[in-house]
């Protein structure tokens, strides 16, 4: 009898993003040399969730918000990752970003795997009342899969310190006693850290700094551009001003600033805060597109808005000298190839964002421990995590004569292949 072929389906998180993911992977694989069942496991997520959000709107109307959360290994231990409010949102955006940080964790040596979630919609458009109604159903439906042991989430694009306030009480309500290290990224006032606000900016601008090092480029000297003036971009901007460097220009979603002579980024976050963003904001700098701002010359171009910025179509036309990806998957694989002809370095986001789980880390271990820890305790034990992780990377690139990216990957997929093969999980 003639067997019945197994034909592959489309899963529903093999959307573009996670392709991009994938191909770094395969890529990556090809120089780790992994047992094949390390791949295969690693290849997919290991949990997908899809959620629906009915939530009550200020008019009294009803709505049903899709919602998501991918954990994809937790090999390493619980699943450690973001939580996003965005338009764009969908599962395989998640799983993606859940892959990476499974990458990120290893790589910095965090005892995690890599999760990512995000409810669809437009935070912008919605009230504050209703954007507590949306975080409390979104916790109270995701409650049975996450957990301080189980999956912990985090911050990222439009979600913040009261996102995971609302978060952690949702959690807490349900077991009846607080629960701080159920999320990570909370106020200080119900167990959050010091620094985890800067963490991720100034990690990225940690690893920044070390590369100038290794180029032999003295940092403040450098003319910067930074894309995306929040968490990540907004803190990343201050600590090159802070170090001497010139930014140049930034943006967000409505536009870009420029000013050959250097920014006054305090003045523009003064502005942000009352404005809410840099729309209108044209005391003696001028205005260009993020198209523009991404093709101005510059030394270094930190993009730190979201995914996909510099592609196959632009990236011939960058102007800078070093990338650091302070965003997740800003450069398509297209992009990468072209800037790797170009011997343009693209410091990448694995590593150079890592600062935010990596403090994401030690307030959870402050949490279990019921033990806090001072600023600069903290910015010292991340500088030390950084500097390791950058250097193991750095080190491998050359050895392997592979770009940082590929270095990193390999080095992360080590880490979470040694984990498996000492479990001996697999038959
Ligand atoms: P955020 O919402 O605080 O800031 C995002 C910024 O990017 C805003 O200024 C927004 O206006 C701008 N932006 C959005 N779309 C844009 C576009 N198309 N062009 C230009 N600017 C645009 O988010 P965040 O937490 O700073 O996250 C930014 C990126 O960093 C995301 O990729 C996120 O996954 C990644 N990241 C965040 C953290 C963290 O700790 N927050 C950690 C690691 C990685």
């Amino acid at each position: 009898m003639a067997s019945t072929a197994h034909t592959p389906t489309t899963l529903e998180w093999e959307t573009p993003l996670f392709a991009q993911a994938m191909t770094q992977l395969e890529h990556a694989l090809e120089l780790a040399t992994v047992p094949d069942l390390v791949s295969t496991r690693l290849r997919a997520p290991e949990r997908a969730l899809i959620l629906s959000l009915p939530v009550q709107m200020d008019d009294g109307s009803f709505r049903s918000f899709p919602a998501y959360r991918v954990q994809h290994s937790s090999v390493l231990g619980p699943t450690k990752g973001g939580v996003r409010y965005d338009p764009a949102v969908d599962l395989g955006e998640c799983a993606a970003l859940a892959m990476w940080m499974t990458w990120k964790c290893a790589l910095l040596k965090l005892p995690y795997g890599g999760a990512k979630g995000g409810v669809r919609c437009d935070a912008r458009a919605l009230s504050h009342n209703e954007l507590v109604r949306v975080t409390r159903r979104f916790t109270a439906e995701l409650a049975p899969f996450i957990g301080p042991q189980l999956d912990i989430p985090a911050p990222d694009m439009a979600t913040n310190e009261q996102t995971m306030a609302w978060m952690m009480d949702t959690y807490s309500m349900q077991k009846g006693y607080a629960v701080p290290e159920i999320v990570t990224g909370k106020p200080i006032s119900i167990g959050g850290s010091v620094f985890r606000h800067e963490a991720t900016g100034a990690g990225v601008i940690m690893v920044v700094e070390r590369a100038c090092h290794r180029l032999g480029w003295d940092l403040a000297e450098q003319r910067c551009i930074v894309q995306g003036f929040g968490n990540v971009g907004g803190i990343a901007a201050s600590e090159l001003h802070e170090k001497g460097a010139k930014v140049i220009a930034v943006s967000d979603i409505s536009g870009g600033v420029y000013c050959e002579a250097g920014l006054p980024i305090p003045d523009l976050h003064a502005y942000v805060a009352e404005h809410g963003s840099l729309e209108g904001y044209d005391t003696d700098v001028g205005r260009i597109t993020n198209e523009q701002l991404l093709e101005s010359p510059c030394d270094v171009l930190v993009l730190a808005a979201r995914e996909d910025q510099v592609t196959g179509a632009n990236a011939p036309n960058l102007q800078c000298r070093l990338l650091a990806e302070g965003a997740n998957g800003p450069t398509s694989v297209d992009a990468d190839a072209i800037l790797a002809e170009r011997g343009i370095p693209v410091l990448p986001d694995i590593l150079t964002n890592a600062g935010g789980v990596t403090v994401s880390y030690f307030e959870w271990v402050q949490d279990l421990g019921r033990l806090f820890w001072d600023r600069d305790e903290i910015r010292r034990r991340l500088a030390d995590k950084m500097s390791d992780a950058f250097d193991r990377v750095w080190d491998v690139s050359a050895a392997k004569g592979c770009t940082l990216r590929d270095a990193a990957l390999v080095a992360a997929i080590k880490e979470v292949s040694a984990a498996l093969e000492a479990r001996g999980i697999y038959p």
